[in-house]
């Protein structure tokens, strides 16, 4: 007896056993079948009422849609099926039988609510086009690890519990930490710029990042999946778009290669790698906000309709990607490098059709300078101090980015909700399952 769990490798002649979720049985008089849904597809079980033991025979006609079950019988050679074979079944083993009725239908055509699917979400992922998602996500995640490492970058992995936080107060959730207050990460910024000043010039991580965000919107959530670089010894931040170019290119060059069995469930195509990326200054897309009627003043955030604005211009022009620079330091974190007699920034944002999916730039490295930063910006040095520390002792120029996995992934797979890229999402009204 062979144990398969590739239903596609089963071949006619010989006892195999296969193990899944009883999906639909259908009764037509002297024959049944039932249809086993495993990991890797489908598998029919034929079952002729003559053949079959009577007690086995009602087991399986009998068995709730969505019960866990392993069947063992003869594979024999079929026309009718898509494997090209059938099981006719001399043994089975119920794992675990479901109840009725389900709380969200497997096959069923009818489209369930975002909310219901979210709640119900392992059954939700019983769906393959559910599940194809994931698998693309875990290669997006693999591609990542495996640019970086041919790029001389080192895996990291920086605290989550913090004592400051470097994206704005308004985002942070506050932590009980033995009676002092600490909060939760909003990135990994302070660490990774602390990390440019020993020697190991180029990290990256990827990890969990809170945003204590009141956005209720199709790409907020209040925890997502940071992918984040930071690189030393560098001339200017065109060094930092182009190895952010670079990856999110073998990003989707490896998809395209390792995913096609997922994106063809999916029914998706993914983006060819475009090189180079435009690169549009932020006063440009106030122009490009203009021409599609949104007043914006210079010195606005471009907001999710300037975004889109943008987004449908480049479109239109032939480009998703593309970058976004120079914005106004005021915009920026007090981490960012200011332009030098210019309201502007060495800052620049990655969008991808219409939408940010990162933000980068070049960092403050010169304690005199990144002191004045924080004191525009109302921030007390005192707060920080362990993070200023690692300036006053050498540290070298530096920029990096902060992507989202969450959002790449759903941008590239055309997603119309960040929720559908993420296992478990949490947001300011989700917090189970
Ligand atoms: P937005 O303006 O879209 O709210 P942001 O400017 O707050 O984003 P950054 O702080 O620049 O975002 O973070 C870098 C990247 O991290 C973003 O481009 C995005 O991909 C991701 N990100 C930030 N906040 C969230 C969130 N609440 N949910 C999902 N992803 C996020």
């Amino acid at each position: 007896m062979t144990i398969v769990r590739d239903f596609s490798s089963i071949r006619a002649g010989g006892e195999v056993t296969v193990s899944g979720w009883a999906q639909d049985v259908r009764n037509l008089g002297g024959i049944s079948f039932l249809t086993l849904r495993g990991g890797s597809g489908e598998v029919q079980i034929t079952m002729p009422k003559k053949k079959i033991d009577p007690a086995l025979f009602e087991l399986l006609t009998k068995i709730p849609r969505e019960s866990a079950v392993s069947i063992t019988g003869e594979a024999k050679e079929s026309g009718q099926t898509a494997l090209g074979v059938e099981i006719i079944p001399s043994s089975a083993v119920v794992h675990g039988e479901a109840a009725s009725p389900l709380p969200l239908g497997v096959v069923d055509k009818v489209n369930a609510e975002m909310d219901t699917r979210l709640n119900n979400r392992f059954m939700d992922l019983r769906k393959p086009e559910a599940r194809a998602v994931f698998e693309l996500r875990s290669m997006a995640s693999s591609l990542i690890s495996e640019a970086m490492a041919a790029e001389g970058f080192v895996g990291v992995s920086t605290p989550k519990i913090v004592a400051s936080g470097a994206e704005g107060g308004a985002t942070l959730f506050g932590v009980d930490y033995f009676g002092r207050k600490a909060y939760l990460a909003q990135s990994p910024q302070l660490y990774k710029q602390m990390l440019m000043s020993t020697g190991l010039d180029r990290v990256f991580e990827i990890g969990p990042a809170f945003r204590a965000e009141n956005s209720n919107t199709n790409r907020h959530v209040t925890e997502f999946t940071s992918f984040d670089g930071e690189m030393a010894w560098i001339g200017g931040q065109g060094e930092v778009m182009a190895m952010l170019e670079k990856t999110v290119n073998r990003v989707l060059s490896g998809l395209r290669e390792r995913g096609a069995a997922q994106l063809e469930i999916l029914g998706r195509d993914v983006e060819a790698p475009g090189a180079p990326y435009p690169v549009l200054s932020y006063s440009e897309c106030l122009e490009m906000a203009a021409e599609s009627g949104l007043r914006l003043q210079e010195g606005d955030d471009l907001g999710t309709e300037g975004e889109k604005a943008v987004g449908e211009i480049m479109e239109s022009r032939g480009h998703s990607l593309y970058f976004i620079s120079e914005y106004p330091e005021e915009a920026k974190p007090f981490y960012i490098m200011e332009k030098p007699g210019t309201p502007y920034s060495y800052s620049f944002d990655l969008d991808f059709k219409g939408q940010e999916i990162s933000s980068g730039g070049q960092r403050e490295h010169r304690i005199g300078p990144l002191l004045e930063r924080m004191a525009k910006k109302g921030l007390d040095p005192a707060d920080f101090s362990r993070y200023l520390d690692a300036f006053r002792y050498g540290m070298p120029p530096h920029g990096g980015w902060g992507i989202g996995v969450d959002r790449l992934v759903s941008k590239i797979l055309d997603l119309p909700n960040v929720r559908e890229a993420i296992l478990f999402p949490r947001d300011t009204a989700r917090l189970e399952p």
